[in-house]
């Protein structure tokens, strides 16, 4: 580990010191002094697992054991009373709140005759009350505000009566007396936010722009206040409020932010600015001195202290207390917030160097960065925070959905997305906002998959160092970035099969056919010699029920709750019953099971049903739940989650679609021309349950049909070899939850791994079905089907062998083709195990 020499380094501090660093005192941006060893944990994590690396909110949520033993301790010794009572836990309560609020606004070097310190739930909460009190002003407010700020500051342009958003020359112009609110009559007050380092990017900016601000303001006759937003610069850099007259009128911060914990953020308002509050007109319990209300209508304020007044109801007082355990147990861990400071940066330009360094097989960078590089040395100072897009060999962006998917299952977590940053996010991505338009109308949100549109990706990847990060936090995800999205050479071709005849007899078979009865629970395998339906949904009985959850109305499924692995389903044709058993793993006293009447009588339903619609994977379904709380709850016993089980309509999807989304890949598509189907089509049913993205819809099912899941054998056996290479374990046909498992005959060639990809149908017995797509995957792959445990594998290989376009694909969707004619394979299609299959490779009839 490569410090800096510490000469060039105090040479560079010194010039530093010379240059225009307008941080709060409008000279010099303090740069701390090299921490000695700056890469060693001296403290014990108690929340975070071995292998996860936390690089979200500074890191800092990842809990000190020393603050919460101390918390604790405290909590068991002392009692607390509800603030406003004249009882001794109470008088104790107030009288340490005081002490605490002193205490916080010294961690701040704000002087407390200066400026008064009120407790809010978080820093949103706190720029919400600085709204409210500006809309009260008798001519209203007109706001203004940075371009990189948080959306929670972005919002408080609602309620203004003009507002704008000013880039950095923006605001320069305002200093110099263009003041962009001149053709609004000047009696409105003026509101200008921003934000002291970009939550973003980590960019900070001039402090003194407050003071500047002012100063012009003075010259003119709108009265102007200024707010800051210190959540992500306080959260590792010391925020100093020594020079009250330099400082903003109203700062917001998140003492999580800071601390880890507790969850309380702060207002810290100037007390020469305190009179805009005076037109505030809620009041709250405890905020004043007398309320009358019968007769007459008048109440008096509390007046000595602004927080009296602006502190409504109950104080989250155990919460407070945390902060006087949290400052204590930070100094004794860290020493000071400069030190913390020094460290994050120099973990952030290792992580910079690190991510700007990697280089595919043919040169191209992997990060696209949006951040300055942190390092002092280079550049003015910019936060601990990196963000970037990633970039194929190709130079295509990388999808961060799926750059999540593996993310999570490596254990490294990061922020993707928006970021609540939509100036920063706009700005650095080029996005107009007719392309945010065009974007929210063709199905993009905020946290949905679709993030790569028209060419350009729509959020950003974002790595936060903090007092808890380590230096091998920052290995370890530069060697999961390495591993992941570092192309050696050049991506996997698909596998195109040789020109063959249209159809040959491949010598292949029907290895095993599953249903799944309820949807994301255990399969319910056929047996061999029991002829199988195939209906115009699917096979008969698959995905027949969903449980959903009480409260969201959301269908469960595996992703989220694994355990569903357990739940597994028998069709008892005999007795006219589903029956579901479920064991936890290791647990026989825990076997239990449930009877489930397969004809849909009406009474089993919940009459209030019909109204309430659920979602599966973010799509309107309209499924009736059952009753019986004998039935519902042995599933929600089963889960440790509120759910009922309900059962979709006879018929068919409809409306209501019990799967979504498949599509043919672009990957696959060059190869040939697909006949457009005729007739209008829904949106594209789906892979059974994997993946719950939305993707670009096709247009290649009917109404009623849902796409069945392929998977051969021999692409198993080959994704095995490779797991196996690299040292993982060879997972089951299962992992993959396919309805219909192929495989070659014993002693004969078969047909290549893989070779599916490229198929366009398939006849298996006397029954044809189409191929609609490879299947799209993520990491629900990873659980143990017969475990219900998350593993690494088979995802982790996948990722690294099965990756085209950034998405990871294994299996294919199919559609069964209706035979024509009135014959019994017409009428009543079936399909068997050890039923010969034939290969379409062209022109499916
Ligand atoms: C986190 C953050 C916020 C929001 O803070 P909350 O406590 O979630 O309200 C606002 N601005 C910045 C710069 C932040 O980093």
């Amino acid at each position: 580990m490569a410090g800096h020499p510490t000469s060039a380094y105090n040479a560079a501090v010194d010039e530093f010191r010379h240059r225009e660093f307008p941080m709060l005192r409008g000279e010099s941006f303090p740069i701390p002094p090299l921490p000695k060893a700056p890469s060693k944990r001296c403290v014990t994590v108690l929340n975070k697992q071995a292998d996860s690396v936390y690089l979200d909110h500074a890191g800092s949520t990842v809990c000190a054991k020393s603050l919460m033993d101390s918390f604790a301790a405290e909590l068991s010794s002392v009692l607390y009373g509800n603030p406003h009572s004249a009882s001794w836990p109470s008088q104790l309560s107030t009288t340490r709140i005081e002490d605490i609020r002193l205490r916080l606004l010294g961690f701040f070097k704000a002087d407390p005759a200066e400026y008064d310190l009120v407790f809010v739930a978080n820093a949103t909460a706190g720029v919400k009350l600085v709204v409210e009190a500006m809309r009260s002003l008798p001519h209203g407010y007109v706001y203004a505000h940075h371009q990189a700020c948080h959306t929670s500051l972005v919002g408080a342009r609602e309620d203004a009566l003009h507002a704008a958003c000013l880039d950095d020359d923006g605001v320069q112009s305002w200093i110099q007396g263009q003041d962009p609110f001149h053709d609004v009559a000047a009696e409105s007050t003026a509101l200008f936010s921003f934000s002291a380092q970009s939550h973003m990017n980590g960019r900070r900016y001039p402090l003194s722009w407050a003071k500047r601000l002012k100063d012009q303001a003075a010259t003119g006759s709108r009265q102007l206040y200024t707010l800051l937003d210190a959540a992500s610069l306080s959260a590792t850099s010391q925020l100093d409020l020594g020079a009250p007259e330099l400082a903003a009128d109203f700062i917001v911060l998140s003492l999580y932010k800071i601390f880890g914990f507790p969850d309380v953020g702060a207002l810290i308002v100037r007390r020469s600015a305190e009179a805009v509050f005076d037109h505030r007109r809620y009041f709250g319990g405890g905020t004043v001195d007398m309320v009358v209300c019968v007769k007459e209508q008048w109440h008096a304020r509390k007046a000595q202290f602004l927080h009296e007044r602006l502190e409504d109801g109950t104080l989250p007082f155990h919460n407070i207390m945390a902060v006087d355990a949290a400052m204590t147990v930070h100094k004794k861990l860290f020493g000071s917030m400069d030190r913390v400071s020094a460290h994050t940066r120099f973990l952030a330009s290792k992580l910079y160097k690190g991510l700007r360094s990697l280089q595919h097989g043919n040169g191209v960078p992997v990060c696209a960065l949006y951040t300055d590089c942190p390092d002092a040395l280079e550049s003015p100072p910019t936060g601990p925070i990196v963000s970037f897009n990633l970039v194929n060999s190709d130079g295509g962006w990388v999808s961060l959905a799926e750059f999540d998917k593996l993310a999570i299952l490596k254990g490294m977590h990061v922020r993707t997305g928006g970021l609540c940053s939509p100036g920063s996010i706009a700005t650095s991505l080029g996005l107009e906002p007719w392309e945010m338009r065009r974007n929210l109308s063709a199905g993009f949100r905020c946290g949905t998959d679709n993030d790569i549109m028209a060419g350009k990706p729509t959020g950003v990847i974002r790595a936060s160092l903090g007092a808890m990060s380590t230096i091998s936090d920052v290995e370890k995800f530069l060697g999961f970035m390495t591993e992941f999205f570092v192309e050696q050479s050049a991506p996997i071709p698909a596998t195109v099969s040789p020109q063959r005849p249209a159809k040959h007899a491949a010598p292949l078979r029907v290895k095993a056919i599953t249903v799944y009865p309820i949807k994301s629970c255990a399969g319910f395998n056929v047996a061999v010699g029991t002829r199988w339906e195939v209906r115009p949904e699917g096979l008969a009985w698959d995905r027949e029920w969903c449980l959903v959850h009480r409260g969201s109305g959301q269908a469960l499924n595996q992703k989220r709750y694994p355990k569903m692995a357990l739940l597994r389903p028998y069709l008892d044709f005999h007795r006219g019953l589903l029956r579901v058993e479920h064991q936890e793993p290791g647990q026989k006293e825990a076997y239990r099971f449930v009877e489930i009447p397969l004809s849909a009588k009406p009474d089993l339903f919940d009459k209030r049903s019909h109204q309430t619609s659920s979602r599966v994977c973010g799509e309107e379904i309209s499924a009736q739940s059952y009753s019986s709380s004998e039935i519902n709850d042995f599933f929600a016993d089963a889960l440790g989650v509120p759910c009922v089980l309900a059962r979709f309509p006879a018929g068919g999807r409809g409306l209501s679609s019990r799967t979504t989304k498949a599509r043919m890949q672009k990957y696959q598509r060059p190869c040939k021309t697909r006949q457009p189907l005729p007739g209008a089509f829904p949106d594209i049913p789906s892979p059974p349950d994997s993946d719950s993205e939305q993707q670009q819809l096709g247009r290649i099912l009917l109404a009623n049909e849902s796409p069945m899941l392929l998977v051969h054998s021999s692409s198993v056996v080959a994704l095995n070899q490779e797991i196996e290479r690299r040292g993982g374990e060879a997972v089951s046909d299962a992992t993959f939850r396919p309805n219909v498992v192929i495989e070659s005959l014993p002693d004969q060639p078969g047909e290549p791994a893989y070779s599916e990809d490229s198929w366009d149908g398939v006849r298996i017995g006397d029954q044809d079905f189409k191929f609609l797509g490879a299947c799209r995957r993520c990491h629900m792959v990873c659980v143990d089907q017969v475990t219900a445990e998350r593993r690494q594998e088979p995802f982790s290989t996948l990722a690294k062998t099965r990756r085209f376009d950034g998405k990871v694909y294994f299996g294919s969707h199919m559609r069964h083709e209706k035979a024509k004619g009135h014959g019994v394979a017409s009428q009543l299609p079936m399909i068997m195990v050890g039923d010969s299959v034939s290969v379409y490779d062209e022109g499916f009839p």
